[in-house]
């Protein structure tokens, strides 16, 4: 059997990858799609496992080569889906989790309309700041231009089949650990 395609989005500082690593370890079924970026590495950053990292010249060449089943541009840079290597997960039987944001989430709806998808996003949204001002990787400027993306991408959430709110880290990685069970067990209509 064919994996499921997963779309997990919600706003930066939602909580998302915390929840994925989460489900990664506990879903033994599930695979996660490496993205591609023209955004700086951040510190501990790996090429090739947290993002393949290009430069702009080399990521247009992608997009030209048609290798990206979905590409936005975000807060300046671009991120991308390469292709391939998700169509070998889905084809051996393994569920893929794109972790991207929403401009990419709707292309991959469009052109993938059985792809399952999921949205996380922080109880509040004074709660979203703190967690991106404590990233403090980035200056405030960064943090206000994520800030004003998050409060649009909120209102997003209806355009999505399953939603987890990231209130207590505990409960919420539980949460998307029993939703991804149920997706990679539940066959075509868990979705
Ligand atoms: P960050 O720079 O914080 O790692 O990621 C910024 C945003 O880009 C996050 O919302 C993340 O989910 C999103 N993102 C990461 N990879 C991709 C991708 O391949 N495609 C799209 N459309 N968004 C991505």
């Amino acid at each position: 059997m064919r994996g499921r395609l997963i779309v997990v989005s919600g706003p930066s500082g939602a909580g998302k990858s915390t929840l994925i690593r989460a489900a990664l370890a506990a879903v033994p079924e599930l695979a996660y799609s490496v993205s591609a970026t023209t955004r700086k590495p951040r510190a501990g950053e790996v090429d090739g496992k947290d993002y393949i990292f290009l430069t702009r010249e080399e990521f247009e060449r992608w997009i030209e080569e048609g290798r990206f089943l979905e590409w936005a541009e975000y807060s300046g840079n671009l991120y991308g889906t390469p292709e391939r290597r998700v169509e070998e997960f889905l084809e051996s039987g393994r569920s893929v989790i794109l972790e991207i944001e929403l401009q990419g989430a709707r292309q991959v709806k469009k052109r993938r309309p059985d792809a399952v998808m999921v949205f996380v996003r922080a109880p509040t949204l004074e709660e979203t700041r703190k967690r991106l001002t404590g990233r403090a990787t980035e200056d405030s400027e960064a943090v206000e231009r994520r800030m004003t993306t998050a409060l649009k991408e909120v209102e997003a959430r209806k355009e999505f089949d399953y939603e987890v709110v990231n209130a207590e880290r505990e409960q919420a990685s539980q949460d998307m650990i029993d939703l991804m069970r149920k997706i990679v067990k539940g066959g075509k209509d868990a979705g």
